[in-house]
């Protein structure tokens, strides 16, 4: 690598939420500005004023910190290249200014053609046979542009305030190269790519200008972004020679996109709805029509293990490692292991991550997880800690170890009564009973203790551990299954234990003779 100062930015469109395919590009993009000590900024390209979707931006800000994806710079923190907001950079007149010097060195041009004038160019073309009907080399001494009208008119029209655009005029038979990170080597020919607009007629630069100015003003060394680019890459290659730019442009990695389970076709945003799991980092509310679509925050997922799972998209570390945590990802990622075809979606083994990740997360951040999530759990950080450590072998998600684990913070409302049709025999009372006055004389309600008490019994009155130990389960906890029984008993404590067992006692009782 060069000695250029690695400088990436994710760069997306507040058009909507941002999809998981978004996320994943934020995500390379930060692991390759951190793993070689650069920096990762966020900007804005609102320059498509019609597809703004309100909290849009808000959405993108909160996504990149839930995943602990922080910018260096960015419209919220600014940074040295402030303004990081397209519209507000056209403020400034910048691109205007590019536009114009593309104009005057003979590489761009005026183009006054209604939308009328363009369909009717694209059927024309269509009727006449060809293979295209863009706006090109071969079309465009056909149009209303300044390539075609004398410059008196074109001087005239633009003082007349008529609606322009400007326009690349791409050359003839030239062939483009340049690499990418992930793809090698990209070659194509000029005359196969369309005059593409630069400057809107509402004044406003198209996101191709704005792009690859503002790469260049912000010294961007790496332009990291979705395959969905690939097709314009070579029109941005042609803007920075055109502009002079030739010695600082970008080096280019185009990273596959997410497919669809079924591997058929792109993952989109309305795949969520339609598949049964989050194609969001967050909840999101339309603003227009009020829909919520979930998000992997509110699932229940830790971002480490969402990211983690992004990351395998389309990346492996070429060993048998799959676990990640971002610290590792980051030391570990590099381009030339990142596959050029699309990476399939896979529900189960996102939830395979995060099961995981939850295993690997230390008791004390678990429990603060936890008590974040349910604030009024009532016991000591110390306890919940020790109930963390019992369930996350257990759980998916976070929120399981209250849900699943109900039995450490209230007295069971509910009996699975498959177990205790099964497991809960005739002579089970008295010997519930027998326990009761063993653990009600002792002072120190620790697992081994009890452990001890139960297996003398069940040895001096010939019952099998398994057959009593089913039925004190199913009285402490309602459940059939879950973590060793007597360090369950040991966290609730003594007066919870006997309580419990004495109204199971009393209940199945009762029930029996009914
Ligand atoms: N604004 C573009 C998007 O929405 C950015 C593409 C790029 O990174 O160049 O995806």
């Amino acid at each position: 690598m060069s000695d250029r100062k690695v400088r990436v930015r994710f760069a997306p469109s507040p058009t909507g939420p941002l999809h998981i395919g978004g996320v994943k590009t934020a995500l390379y993009s930060y692991l390759f500005a951190k793993k070689h000590n650069g920096d990762f900024i966020l900007r804005i390209e609102d320059t498509d004023q019609t597809r703004l979707v309100e909290g849009a931006e808000e959405y993108i800000n909160k996504s990149l910190s839930w995943c602990g994806l922080e910018p260096d710079e960015s419209p919220a923190k600014g940074g040295p290249h402030e303004p990081y907001k397209q519209s507000e950079r056209n403020k400034t007149g910048r691109y205007k200014v590019f536009a114009d010097q593309l104009i005057a060195s003979g590489h761009a041009y005026y183009a006054f053609d209604t939308s009328e004038e363009l369909e009717a160019m694209r059927e024309r073309l269509k009727a006449e046979g060809g293979d295209s009907y863009q706006y090109d080399s071969k079309s465009r001494m056909s149009m209303k542009n300044s390539l075609t009208l004398d410059e008196a008119e074109v001087n005239q029209k633009i003082e007349a305030g008529d609606n322009y655009v400007i326009r690349i005029k791409m050359p003839i038979d030239e062939m483009i190269n340049f690499t990418d990170m992930v793809r090698g080597d990209i070659s194509v020919n000029s005359s196969t790519l369309d005059d593409k607009v630069l400057m809107k007629s509402d004044g406003m630069p198209t996101y191709h200008l704005a792009n690859v100015a503002d790469d260049h003003d912000m010294e961007i060394s790496h332009v990291i972004r979705g395959e969905e680019w690939l097709p314009s890459a070579p029109m941005h290659v042609m803007l920075y020679k055109y502009l002079g730019w030739e010695d600082t442009k970008p080096q280019f990695a185009h990273i596959p996109l997410i497919l669809k389970p079924s591997g058929q076709g792109k993952l989109s945003k309305r795949d969520g709805d339609k598949l049964g799991f989050s194609v969001f980092p967050m909840e999101w509310k339309d603003p227009e029509s009020g829909n919520i679509s979930t998000g992997y925050k509110e699932d229940g997922y830790l971002p480490s293990a969402f990211l983690n799972m992004l990351a395998m998209l389309g990346w492996n570390s070429g060993t048998e490692q799959e676990i990640f945590s971002l610290d590792e990802l980051i030391e570990t990622f590099s381009f030339d292991k990142v596959q050029k075809g699309g990476a399939k979606y896979d529900p189960e083994k996102a939830v395979w991550f995060n099961q995981e990740h939850i295993k690997n997360l230390g008791d004390n951040a678990l429990a603060t997880l936890l008590s974040e999530q349910f604030p009024d759990l009532g016991v000591e950080t110390g306890t919940l800690m020790m109930i963390c450590k019992m369930m996350k072998e257990r759980v998916k998600f976070v929120p399981e170890i209250y849900t699943k684990g109900k039995y450490f913070f209230e007295n069971p409302q509910e009996f699975d009564e498959k177990n205790r049709r099964k497991k809960w025999k005739e002579a089970t009372p008295e010997h519930i009973e027998a326990l009761v006055n063993k653990y009600y004389d002792l002072d120190e309600f620790v697992p081994d203790i009890l452990q001890n008490l139960f297996e003398e019994y069940c040895e001096s009155h010939e019952v099998g551990f398994g057959a009593l130990m089913a039925p004190l389960r199913l009285a402490i906890t309602g459940q059939g299954g879950g973590p060793p029984i007597f360090d369950i008993m040991s966290i609730i404590g003594k007066e919870n234990s006997i309580a419990r067992m004495r109204f199971a006692i009393e209940k199945f009782s009762k029930e029996e003779s009914a």
